[in-house]
């Protein structure tokens, strides 16, 4: 058992840290180097089935705001969380991301998990990396010698990794304005982690990215939500099978999921 004391300085530690993490910043202090001497996409084995990604006190120094541009435009934070991207009125702007993040897993993880860490976890599973790669979402990754801007497309490279390296953070998420996006998946239960997923954007032509079937998210296009299975089917995915589903069963998925979101997208 805790003695009081212990729980007493463990509860000022958590408020101090509540606190510190929702101060809004805009400019990145030099200090925020000194906190990723760690790799960030450095995943430590602990046993098969289990990972470690190493933290990095980013929450400290990193943006948790909003900002919509005449145009549509919108500038996310990468410490926003979840909760805040549903409640947030400028997110509406472009309502898929909502939507989307109102169903990742639960309440707790909602309020506590950011769109930056979701996007540099890059879990295969996750709900977000297809969906910024479908919207054309673009990635701003600092370091100390500057900034540089990558497309969703091209920011996951492989699972657990992604374009931010060595001494760098990733600082802000573009994304650009438009509403015909659709997005659908298959969870382990109501709140779980997703088996496959697929996300869809309209915007001269039908985008989609598949989650889950690949180490990162799979792009296709189609003309047409008639068309999609197709191109998935011409995608020759080969996902893995695991415990909650073959490998079949999920390009199946993959398949039912685009259609699916496509037609949102197209409505
Ligand atoms: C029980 C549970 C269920 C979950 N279910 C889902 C689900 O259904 N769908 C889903 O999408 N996700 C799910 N997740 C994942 C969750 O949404 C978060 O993405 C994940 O827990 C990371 O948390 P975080 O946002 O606090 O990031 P952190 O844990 O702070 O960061 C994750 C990693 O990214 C690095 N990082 C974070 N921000 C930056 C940055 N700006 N620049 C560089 N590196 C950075 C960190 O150093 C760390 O290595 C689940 C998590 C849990 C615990």
């Amino acid at each position: 058992m805790l003695k009081r004391s212990k729980l007493a300085f463990l509860l000022l530690l958590a408020a101090a840290v509540t606190c510190v993490s929702v101060m809004p910043m805009t400019d990145l202090p030099e200090t925020a180097f000194n906190e990723i001497d760690t790799p960030v996409n450095q995943t430590i084995p602990v046993a098969p089935w289990v990972k470690f990604v190493p933290p990095v006190e980013v929450r400290f120094v990193l943006p948790r705001s909003f900002d919509l541009a005449g145009d549509g435009t919108l500038s996310i934070g990468p410490m926003t969380t979840y909760t805040e991207l549903v409640e947030s009125a400028e997110a509406r702007a472009r309502p898929i991301l909502g939507e989307v993040c109102a169903q990742i897993a639960d309440v707790q993880v909602r309020n506590r998990g950011t769109i930056g860490g979701n996007l540099c976890s890059n879990d295969p599973t996750n709900h977000l990396p297809p969906l910024m790669a479908a919207i054309g979402a673009e990635l701003t990754i600092t370091g100390r010698s500057g900034e540089r801007t990558v497309p969703a497309s091209d920011f996951f490279l492989g699972v657990y990794m992604t374009a931010v390296g060595q001494e760098e953070l990733l600082t802000r998420i573009t994304i650009p304005a438009g509403r015909r996006d659709g997005f659908a998946a298959v969870t382990l239960g109501v709140d779980g982690t997703c088996i496959a997923n697929a996300a869809a954007s309209v915007n001269g032509s039908l985008r989609i990215a598949l989650g889950c079937v690949d180490a990162v998210p799979v792009l296709i296009e189609a003309d047409s939500p008639d068309t999609v299975r197709e191109a998935v089917r011409g995608a020759h995915l080969d996902p893995p099978g695991d415990v909650h589903a073959s490998s079949e069963y999920r390009a199946h998925l993959a398949e039912v999921l685009a259609e699916r979101a496509a037609r949102q997208a197209m409505r």
